[in-house]
């Protein structure tokens, strides 16, 4: 299979226009999912694939699938894409770097004539940031059947307002129903950190998902004023909290590099300046690309904490909040997009996500894969976030020619 590059001018193009829609005033972008932004930038990418020819159908979750045509209508789609949707005051490269390559790989294979034997869908996932209705991943995790339809039709925002009734007022809450077969999915990201441009690397073959497992930890003494009682028949909860904290970064570092250990909220209902905290809560966050590795973090974890408690006096307890497993990607695809890199000139690595995305989800129902192209100094989620033009249409070219392995392999 001869190697095809992207045409970089459209794609970046295509990349201004979409850019100047919920653009902000320091180069970033606010649009939040089914938001009027999101609802001009669905229209936009409509358009382009209307005069394509490429035929667009919506689900009922609103997630946008713009079909080019295989020569086998029997076969699956291979599926292509990411989201539209933003962060608040966000980067204009988070979801659209995925998108619009997945445009572009479809307007390349028309420019030279390619047949496929699969269909090629792009898809644009409804909500993927979870920023104004919660939870994210929501209309992949759908397709995936791993949320249900009605739950997520009726998530709402902080003023009530739900994914369905937004759906309706923009147009899209589509007739098609969630979920069905798919060859393969690939999905174009930015890395959101520096391990490419450390290495001075464009391309990322993302091995996998990390798991992501989260707890909330309750720690129970007893309160007291902080006057009459002497210092030592304190059972200061707070105190105990601070000890966990230390552990937990210690055990964290312990496991580098690929442990995270983060207990990143507390509460102390007491909160205030004259009574010893009889009460704490706080969550527990762990994150590893092995699954097997965070439940050895978590006993780990929960032994040290109950250690600690033992010798504060305090009762310690934990509750699980949520458990996403470690995923890993598929292998095949994983080799086909080192290959391509190789082939087209592009320094690779393989490195695991250490956020969630949509392949995340799709990883359960289909062969997939990711492509992380950098983006400078990790910063993302932030009016800040830049890739460049070069490394956008690098990852294209492999996105490009991952999609034509996955047509001719599955
Ligand atoms: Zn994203």
């Amino acid at each position: 299979m001869e190697s095809i590059k992207v045409n970089r001018h459209r794609l970046r193009e295509t990349f201004d226009q979409i850019s100047a829609i919920g653009a902000t005033k320091r180069g970033g972008v606010h649009r939040l999912a089914l938001s009027d932004a999101d609802w001009e930038a669905r229209d936009l990418l409509k358009t382009w694939c209307d005069e394509s020819g490429y035929t667009l159908r919506v689900d009922r979750m609103g997630s946008m699938f713009a079909r080019r045509a295989g020569t086998d209508a029997g076969l699956a789609p291979v599926v292509i894409g990411s989201h539209l949707d933003s962060q608040p005051m966000a980067g204009r490269f988070d979801g659209p770097a995925g998108v619009l390559t997945a445009l572009e790989v479809l307007r390349t294979l028309d420019d030279h004539d390619v047949a496929t034997r699969h269909p090629i869908d792009l898809v644009n996932w409804t909500n993927e940031e979870g920023a104004r209705f919660s939870p994210p991943l929501m209309a992949s995790g759908v397709y995936a059947g791993i949320k249900e339809l009605d739950f997520a039709l009726g998530c709402t925002d902080v003023s009530g307002v739900s994914v369905s009734t937004e759906l309706k007022r923009i147009g899209y809450a589509g007739a098609e129903p969630v979920g069905g077969p798919v060859a393969a999915y690939i999905e174009l990201h930015i890395e959101q950190g520096t391990v490419l441009q450390d290495a001075g690397a464009t391309i990322g073959a993302v091995s996998g998902v990390v798991g992501i497992r989260d707890t909330m930890v309750e720690i129970v003494g007893e309160d007291t004023h902080a006057g009459p009682l002497p210092m030592e028949r304190r059972r200061d909860a707070l105190v105990a909290a601070a000890e966990m904290i230390l552990a937990a970064r210690k055990i964290g570092l312990a496991h580098k590099p690929d442990a995270r250990v983060t207990i990143g909220r507390l509460s102390v209902p007491s909160n205030s300046h004259s009574v010893v905290p009889g009460r704490v809560e706080m969550t527990l966050d762990i994150r590893h690309p092995e699954q097997a590795a965070i439940d050895l973090l978590q006993v780990e974890l929960e032994a040290n904490f109950r250690l600690i408690a033992g010798r504060s006096d305090v009762e310690v307890t934990f509750r699980p909040l949520w458990n996403y497993k470690a995923v890993a990607f598929d292998e095949a695809l994983r080799s086909a997009i080192a290959d391509a890199s190789q082939t087209l000139g592009y320094k690779q690595l393989s490195l695991p996500s250490r956020a969630g995305h949509d392949a995340w989800n799709m990883a359960r129902i289909a062969p997939s894969a990711m492509i992380f192209i950098p983006c400078r100094d990790g910063i993302s989620h932030n009016e800040a976030e830049f890739a460049s033009d070069e490394d956008i249409a690098a990852g294209a070219d492999v996105l490009l020619a991952a999609t034509r392995f996955a047509d001719a392999k599955y």
